[in-house]
């Protein structure tokens, strides 16, 4: 295996952010990470898949695994339904546009959400009304400490909003390499009840919408939304939107009764990070290369050069004025890389 040396990592991060590796080799099947794992001379690694759910905030001195593993299998498929093993390294939105063209029904929602297969189950990835849990099954995932693989069922992985065992006890433990979808090959139960894409299929005049248009109407209804990391660095979301209970709701709600809200139960409520950030002023706001997008206050962005420490330091500046404004604590849900 080749083991490079000094590289930026640039390019294998959506944020653009110009921190070096101290070493770095690309991962092209399991066998080759258990071999890296094993490596004792360098006692350090870092696993790094797209690069989309990351603030790197210094030079990263360990060895950074590229994780690449590549292939998607049909495990069995019946009347109804489609087992898919997937490997880590597959990315993410081209795993979608796969199930659409053979019409397994399930992922069309979560069209172009960036990053790999094998990072999905580690902050559940949703969008609009669904998550990757509703079709999951189960993932491997190769113990750092031992160099086995072990099966994570579906409960195994305690998902959760924009979480998993993964982000938790699991968090630094482990290296998923592959995980196990079920989908539907004919009933699709497709979810358009997001009012965005009602309307997005509206305007189309589609009425009986098929995988296809439902992922197209999520394409359009995202590209408007979000900036391209392409052309403007960034890692989508940056904070995740804050819940909140049913006493600290009705205070809030009463000093701001023109806030949005969405009831998740009798005792919890979601409040949109977006619009707390919006109401902070900091929309559009750009202090060097660091900015706040200027159409979605949740997404922060390197406009060319800024450092991690910047976006951090913005990032901080957010939370503290969400918190001394609002009483409410707002937190990362990209992974912050010291
Ligand atoms: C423009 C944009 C829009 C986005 N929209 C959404 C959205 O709608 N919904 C949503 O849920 N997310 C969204 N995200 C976040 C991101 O796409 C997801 O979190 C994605 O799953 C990250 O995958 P990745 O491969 O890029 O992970 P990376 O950024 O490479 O890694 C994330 C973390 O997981 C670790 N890791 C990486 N690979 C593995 C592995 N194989 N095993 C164990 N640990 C690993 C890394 O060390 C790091 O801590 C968006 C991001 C961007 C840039």
């Amino acid at each position: 295996m080749k083991i490079l040396k000094d590289i930026s990592l640039k390019k294998y991060n959506t944020f653009g952010i110009n921190a070096h590796a101290k070493y770095f080799s690309e991962i092209n099947s399991v066998e080759n990470l258990r071999e890296a794992l094993r490596l004792k001379q360098y006692p350090t690694k870092f696993i790094i898949s797209g690069g989309s759910n990351m603030l790197i905030t210094g030079p990263i001195d360990a060895l950074v695994l590229h994780i690449n593993i590549k292939g998607i299998s049909i495990i069995e498929e019946n009347d109804n339904t489609v087992i898919l093993k997937v490997s880590a390294g597959e990315n993410w939105h081209e795993l979608v546009m796969w199930t659409i063209k053979r019409n397994y029904g399930g992922l069309e929602n979560m069209s172009l959400i960036p990053g790999n297969a094998g990072t999905a189950p580690i902050q559940n990835i949703g969008a609009y009304g669904v998550e990757l849990k509703d079709n999951f099954m189960s993932c491997e995932a190769m113990n750092i400490n031992t160099q086995e693989i072990e099966t994570f069922t579906k409960s195994d992985c305690k998902f959760g909003y924009r979480d998993s065992f993964f982000k938790n006890e699991g968090k630094g433990k482990y290296v998923i390499t592959n995980i196990t979808l079920n989908l539907t090959t004919k009933n699709h139960k497709l979810n358009t009840s997001y009012g965005a894409i009602e309307q997005e299929l509206e305007k189309g005049k589609i009425t009986n919408p098929t995988l296809q248009d439902i992922s197209n109407a999520v394409i359009t209804i995202r590209q408007s939304k979000l900036p391209d990391p392409k052309l403007l660095g960034n890692s989508g979301s940056f904070f995740k939107n804050p819940v909140i209970s049913k006493e600290e709701f009705g205070i809030f709600s009463e000093a701001h009764p023109e806030a949005p809200f969405y009831k998740i139960s009798e005792e919890a409520y979601k409040i949109p990070a977006g619009w707390l950030i919006e109401q902070c002023g900091y929309k559009g706001k750009r202090y060097g290369d660091a900015g706040v997008h200027k159409n979605q206050a949740l997404v922060l962005v390197n406009y060319n050069n800024a450092t991690g420490k910047e976006i951090l330091e913005l990032a901080n500046r957010i939370i503290s004025d969400v918190k001394d404004k609002f009483r409410i604590a707002i937190t990362p849900e990209v992974n912050i890389i010291k």
